[in-house]
């Protein structure tokens, strides 16, 4: 069985007391998520600790099983003279932290960052990350034992070319082609085509299982069985009112969720939409 997963990518949003205020909410609508399904809240680099600590308090095991954190980039480096870059052994080492401030009870420990996106097109087109700069983080990334959400996705140009099953497999080819199988087994997929990210418009159900089912049948080229465990999201726009649709394709198993992981209602009721 796939997992499947509601991943909230906060982006550069929200202040700190804005992160805190919604992540208490989501964790206080944490009962109405389906026991099944996992929600992963990717917050700024100076959200995690405290959010961590919010995780980390769930008093219901059942409740608190249902909720990761996770981040939005990490460095291509190990460590050193890279000033403004966060490492992938810092965010591996959040949650140890916890436990450290003043008052916590003895032993306490918060969620740890589980999870780094990492391709995000924002990402690639913004700041120049290339397919062998993604490889190298990933690489970090699962050495620090973290599991990393990797985007791929086509532009529009891209898409009316008919060159998005070339592009997006080069995508998985020329970085996930690279692991090993247990290191594939911490790979969750994005889709999320270029077009449809914040612009209101979303994949018909159709694109998407069409390329969700390019993406398995390519990871399946190199990791044979494994790409039926491989958990495919979906991202670009989704919302309340199409991620049953989306969700209910053979290949969809979740999504990647931008705007509307903001707003505590709109994250739950996507979570509710499998
Ligand atoms: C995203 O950027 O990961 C995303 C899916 O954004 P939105 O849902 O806002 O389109």
């Amino acid at each position: 069985m796939r997992q499947k997963i509601v991943a909230g990518n906060w982006k550069m949003n929200t202040t700190l007391a804005e992160g805190i205020e919604l992540v208490n909410q989501i964790v206080g609508k944490i009962e109405e998520v389906p026991q099944d399904v996992k929600l992963i809240v990717n917050t700024p680099f100076t959200h995690l600790f405290p959010v961590s600590k919010i995780i980390g308090d769930i008093k219901c095991p059942f409740c608190r099983s249902k909720i990761s954190l996770g981040a939005q980039n990490c460095a291509d480096k190990e460590k050193g003279a890279y000033t403004g870059e966060v490492s992938a052994k810092m965010l591996a080492s959040v949650s140890k932290a916890v436990g450290t401030v003043a008052g916590a009870p003895e032993g306490a420990t918060g969620a740890p960052v589980e999870y780094v996106i990492l391709g995000h097109s924002e990402r690639r087109g913004y700041y120049g990350e290339t397919n062998a700069i993604l490889l190298e983080k990933i690489k970090l990334a699962l050495s620090e034992g973290l599991k990393v959400i990797y985007c791929v996705g086509e532009a529009l140009e891209e898409r009316k070319a008919g060159k998005h099953f070339e592009v997006v497999g080069n995508e998985i080819k020329e970085v996930l082609f690279n692991l090993s199988p247990e290191q594939m087994k911490n790979i969750v997929v994005a889709y999320e085509p270029i077009w449809a990210i914040g612009t209101g418009e979303t994949a018909t159900k159709e694109q998407a299982q069409e390329i969700h089912e390019f993406i398995r049948k390519t990871l399946a080229e190199k990791f044979g069985a494994l790409a039926e465990e491989t958990s495919i999201l979906y991202g670009g726009s989704c919302k309340p009112s199409n991620a049953k649709e989306l969700f209910s394709q053979k290949d969809i198993d979740g999504g990647l969720i931008g705007g509307a992981s903001l707003k505590a209602d709109d994250f739950i009721a996507i979570a509710k939409s499998f």
